[in-house]
């Protein structure tokens, strides 16, 4: 059974590039039905918020990735207890009691000497009477996990392929702060061993932190979970911006960004496979696959967003958006201004041309001739079949007019636009009482 998690801070909103990683985390369990979870990852007291734990549970029910199950890391500070005197006791987690300003030095000294700033491990070496002086002093110790330095760290990474990292350059990580809080690093190797999780999927930036943890999962006696880091998003420019940053649920949704739109585009970013618009993310699930997925940082383009967005738009069925049209807007109507929308929201500014009342431009005079023509010749048609093409074609039979000068004269009377819908869709949707008063003002009657 494959188990995924998607493990945010609740420290502020998701924002695209998280969104990104519980979508794919959300979708390799849903391709092989295993099970996506949600872990808070609230370690962090001072940072994090319940309206961000709300905010974060809004925003992924919004984007349709629902867990099957939510953890949450401040209930579980008791088996991190647990866990911490098991490794403690048997050699693995060590107390140290230098100060910060101390271990800036060390790493200034080590720098000027041309080498890398590891902890030199000198808490290792205290006495117990050192220990004891120190402790009697009222310094408190902070935590720091022991590497063990015999072997390369290593594994294959679903994107990445084989990493190895020497753990003899690498800091023993400090787990666990003199106050007794818990730093990210143990608490998540625990829970990923405790909730069953098969596969780890975050961004790049922690691979460092995956090369610790893995020899967390050895300490513990545990198997780890497979890994999969992913190149981290870009904005469009190439560079990591700002607003990437920030952009999250709230700001897409404000501007008209469908769940799906943003579902197709990042399930698809950053891999060899092209972005497919799709209303139903079922295909894009089915076809999820790591090794798709490319080591160059993606781009995210808010217009590719806006392109996929309208093609998304225009898959929606009525059911779909009804609670989000104007009231009477019918199937029909939504049907009819479909096409021409980039979001459900315009469908309005249509609904409201065809309610009426529509500013058309004054048509020159042989315009008004023939809008007065069309207006006698709107009230003649049979209204219940395709009023449109019984129109034109009467026009054109009756004026020799074709093309443009048939068709743009009547959209501008009938919408007060020169683009827009399909007339044909439209015009039963105006009716024919309001299509022969617009025709008719025209004309100044
Ligand atoms: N809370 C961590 C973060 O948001 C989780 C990282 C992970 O997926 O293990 O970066």
């Amino acid at each position: 059974m494959i188990v995924t998690r998607f493990a945010p801070s609740p420290t502020g909103t998701l924002h695209v590039g998280n969104i990104r990683t519980a979508l794919h985390n959300w979708m390799f369990a849903r391709a092989h039905g295993g099970r996506f979870l949600l872990r808070i990852d609230d370690t962090d007291a001072q940072r994090s918020e319940e309206r961000f734990v709300d905010a974060i549970r809004a925003d992924l029910a919004w984007l349709g990735l629902v867990p099957d199950a939510e953890e949450r890391q401040s209930a579980r500070v008791a088996r991190y207890e647990t866990v911490f005197e098991e490794l403690r006791a048997a050699g693995h987690i060590y107390p140290a009691y230098e100060t910060a300003q101390e271990l800036d030095l060390k790493r200034k000294i080590a720098r000027g000497r041309g080498l890398p700033p590891v902890y030199d491990r000198a808490a290792l070496s205290l006495t117990d009477d050192e220990r004891a002086r120190l402790e009697g002093d009222g310094v408190r110790p902070h935590w720091r996990f022991r590497l063990d330095h015999d072997a390369p760290i290593a594994w294959d990474d679903l994107i990445r392929g084989p990493q190895s990292f020497d753990p003899r350059t690498m800091s023993d990580p400090v787990i666990r702060r003199a106050d007794g809080s818990w730093l990210y690093m143990l608490p998540s190797a625990i829970d990923d061993r405790d909730m069953g999780v098969t596969h780890v999927v975050r961004g790049e930036d922690h691979v460092t932190n995956t090369a610790l943890q893995l020899q967390m999962f050895a300490a513990m006696g545990a198997a780890p979970p497979a890994f999969a880091h992913e190149a981290l998003l870009t904005g469009a420019e190439g560079k990591l911006s700002k607003r990437l940053g920030s952009l999250g649920v709230e700001a897409l949704r404000a501007e008209g960004v469908e769940p799906a739109a943003i579902v197709s585009l990042l399930a698809r970013l950053g891999t060899s496979q092209p972005v497919e618009p799709l209303a139903d993310p079922a295909p894009l699930v089915a076809a999820f696959d790591f090794a798709q997925f490319g080591r160059a940082p993606a781009r995210f383009d808010e217009r590719e967003l806006a392109q996929v967005n309208a093609r998304i738009v225009h898959q929606l069925t009525f059911e779909a958006v009804a609670d989000r049209l104007p009231p009477g807007m019918d199937a029909a109507a939504w049907e009819a201004v479909r096409p021409n929308l980039s979001t459900v929201a315009e469908a309005a500014d249509w609904w409201a041309v065809v309610e009426g009342p529509v500013a058309a431009p004054a048509p020159d005079a042989d315009d008004a001739a023939y809008l007065q023509k069309a207006a006698a010749v709107a009230r003649t048609i049979d209204w219940g079949a395709d009023p449109w093409h019984a129109l034109t074609a009467a026009l054109k039979e009756a004026t020799g007019r074709k093309g443009k000068p048939l068709f743009l004269p009547l959209r501008r009377a009938l919408t007060g636009r020169d683009h827009g819908p399909d007339m044909a869709a439209l015009l039963p949707l105006i009716g024919r009482a309001r299509a022969v008063a617009r025709l008719d003002s025209n004309t100044g009657a």
